[in-house]
């Protein structure tokens, strides 16, 4: 049978929680025996999009975000939830360089960086409503030693490396 495993985290909206949030998605994937760089990869995605939630969403109020998290054989699937302000006009907030706070100095560039940095990205928002960003990424399998039960027990080597070396960045 595939392997499958889920995880939800509800935060409140709190810069503070931006690496909370990350280096949480990055433990609970270090099952698929993911390269220190597709950690990285999803760090920088789960980043923005909790960013978004926390700045754009809600503001500056502290209210709640949820992430849902499921890996399904070598695939993750990541969903960043506000019930916060909503976005009007999907298409064009995804555009890069569209930004609605130039004021604040940001780029308009989340949304490209985490079309760039997952396989696939989906927004679902409507004002008033919040914001649901969805995305999926497939996570490369080491050929060479180490077989899948290693991996899930947490005893691989690349998962211990991933969070290990990243410490200080935390
Ligand atoms: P940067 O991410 O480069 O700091 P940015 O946040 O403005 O700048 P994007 O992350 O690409 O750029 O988002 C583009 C725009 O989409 C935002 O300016 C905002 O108007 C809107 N937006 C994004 N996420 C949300 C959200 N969760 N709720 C409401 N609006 C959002
Ligand atoms: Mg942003």
């Amino acid at each position: 049978m595939m392997h499958q495993n889920e995880m939800k985290l509800e935060f409140d909206s709190r810069s503070c929680n931006e690496s909370f949030a990350r280096v949480t998605v990055a433990a609970f994937m270090t099952q698929l025996d993911p390269t220190l760089e597709e950690v990285a990869d999803v760090k920088t995605a789960v980043s923005e999009a909790v960013t978004n939630a926390i700045i754009h969403g809600y503001e500056g109020r502290v209210e709640k975000v949820t992430i849902f998290c499921r890996l399904e054989g070598q695939e993750l699937y990541v969903e960043v939830r506000d019930y916060g302000k909503g976005i009007a006009d999907v298409p064009r907030a995804m555009e890069p360089l569209y930004t609605t706070k130039e004021e604040c100095d940001r780029a308009g560039m989340g949304f490209s960086f985490m079309e760039a940095f997952m396989d696939s990205l989906e927004v679902e928002s409507a004002p008033e409503r919040g914001t649901c960003v969805k995305m999926r990424k497939r996570i490369s399998r080491e050929t060479d030693g180490g077989s899948d039960d290693e991996c899930r027990d947490g005893t691989n080597a690349r998962c211990g490396e991933a969070i290990g070396n990243r410490q200080e960045r935390l």
